[in-house]
């Protein structure tokens, strides 16, 4: 089995064109095949070499390699150009001279299809003047001859797909410039670079009978074709950027990790046929069959997206967050740099909040409190746990602090000191816990509230509570 990812770089890899890769990954893997990536850059008014390397970056961070490539469509030029002009010698296809204008306005007095004006005007071209006229320098376009009949293949998710081949135009495969077209270089270099599946988004389906049309002409050998369906917006409308982000680098740039991605993107019309979910990519590879991608388009949900995201946090080694949390520290203000450098205190405190974190951005937002001693109050949690009842709050933050301050300072010996102070006030445990939640980390929810303690660490949280009671109590 031999697969591919064909992009072309006129854009940045985009959420579809992504999920297009996985699959041909996936199948590669699961199949012991190649994957083989080439670039299609014949449209060079729209190739940027800024794409190829967004499109590159985006498969190796989200860990999908390729066997062999980047290829580059370019480079196969003069092979495309020999096949136009082997369907030429064949008769399987004509020189076209006409000029566009003229055969458009023919077609609209007479009432019919351009293509039926081209195709006219190239059977009174015969063969000998034909090459008597390219030889002499005029323009002409090489147009694929379109046999009657039907044409019909079998699409791994689709089934039998048939398309009358009335439907079909005689297709142009070489510009006047001499630039192959799109239908004719993807039969050649998939010929070519032995492709035995072509599997892309559906939006290719209707390219499909031209490309079989040509295989046969060529008699090349038949690749199996697999087209998955669209990927929608919430409205059911096709995915675009009044969606959010449509761009994969942009996910990678919120602090989703390629793993989640990968898990997300498999799911987009497809599963495992059991209740699975969440997926590691090797239970992906092993999963994995292209008969169980879904006919019908699959919806773009971005909280499913955090969920994964926040499940896959939550199974990751910590050590390997570390340097992803420390980026997006330092691109924010207040934090002490030496507490960030301590590998073994950020651990501990990357492993309370990747739990509870959807993204690498949520555990830098909640870090704030820890990594520096300025960070905000919510005014809501302060209003409701601080004010509503001062006297009271005093006097459980008094005796917290005086329970707290004569304690080890360890998880299990804290919690013991606060749970036995509340029973023994005659009050729930979170009369005392949520007011000093908020002292701690200026927020209504955090970890748990002893891990917190453990890695605010004693003098902090003292302070902390201290400073706080400095505040509530009623002079
Ligand atoms: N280059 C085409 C695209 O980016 C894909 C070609 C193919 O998969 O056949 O849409």
């Amino acid at each position: 089995m031999r697969v591919r990812f064909a992009p072309s770089p006129t854009g940045y890899l985009h959420v579809g064109g992504a999920r297009t890769a996985l699959f041909n990954w996936l199948l590669a893997r699961k199949e012991g095949g190649a994957l083989v990536l080439r670039i299609e850059d014949t449209d060079r008014a729209r190739n940027r070499d800024e794409h190829t390397e967004a499109i590159l970056h985006g498969l190796s961070w989200l860990g999908l390699d390729w066997d062999e490539g980047p290829l580059f469509q370019s480079e196969g030029v003069a092979r495309h150009r020999r096949d136009v002009l082997r369907l030429l010698a064949e008769g399987k296809a004509y020189r076209d001279f006409s000029d566009p204008e003229s055969v458009k306005a023919e077609a609209a007095a007479r009432g019919v299809h351009p293509s039926k004006v081209v195709r006219e005007r190239a059977v009174v071209v015969d063969e000998g003047e034909a090459e008597r006229r390219a030889a002499a320098g005029e323009p002409f376009a090489v147009r694929f001859r379109v046999p009657d009949g039907e044409t019909s293949f079998v699409d791994l998710v689709h089934g039998k797909v048939r398309f009358a081949n009335d439907d079909i135009d005689d297709l142009v495969i070489l510009r006047s410039d001499g630039t192959p077209v799109y239908n004719l270089a993807v039969v050649s270099d998939d010929h070519a670079h032995g492709i035995t599946h072509v599997i892309r988004g559906d939006d290719h389906l209707s390219n499909t009978p031209k490309q079989v049309l040509l295989y046969r002409a060529l008699e090349y050998p038949e690749p199996v074709f697999g087209h998955v369906p669209l990927i929608l917006g919430a409205d059911g409308k096709r995915l675009s950027k009044r969606h959010g982000a449509t761009a994969v680098g942009d996910y990678e740039a919120q602090g989703i990790l390629p793993e989640a991605m990968v898990n997300f993107l498999a799911l987009l019309g497809w599963n495992p046929g059991d209740e699975r979910e969440v997926m590691t990519r090797s239970e992906l590879v092993d999963a994995f069959t292209p008969e169980r991608i879904l006919k019908k388009s699959s919806v773009f949900d971005l909280e499913k997206l955090a969920w994964l995201n926040g499940r896959h946090l939550a199974a990751r080694a910590t050590a390997t967050l570390l340097p992803l949390v420390r980026e997006r520290l330092a691109a924010r203000t207040g934090s002490d740099p030496d507490r960030v450098a301590d590998d073994a205190w950020m651990s501990a405190l990357v492993d309370i909040l990747k739990v509870r974190a959807r993204t690498v951005d949520d555990i830098a937002e909640q870090a704030g409190p820890f990594v520096g001693d300025e960070f905000p109050f919510d005014e809501g949690a302060v209003a409701k746990h601080w004010y509503k009842d001062r006297e009271a709050t005093a006097a459980y933050m008094e005796r917290t602090l005086a329970a707290l301050r004569a304690c080890e300072w360890d998880a299990d010996a804290l919690e013991e000191a606060v749970r036995g102070l509340a029973s023994e006030m005659g009050v729930g445990a979170g009369k005392l816990i949520h007011p000093l939640r908020v002292a701690l980390t200026g927020q209504a929810a955090s970890p748990g509230i002893f891990d917190v303690l453990v890695v605010l660490g004693r003098k902090r949280s003292l302070a902390r509570l201290e400073n706080a009671l400095g505040r509530v109590r009623v002079t």
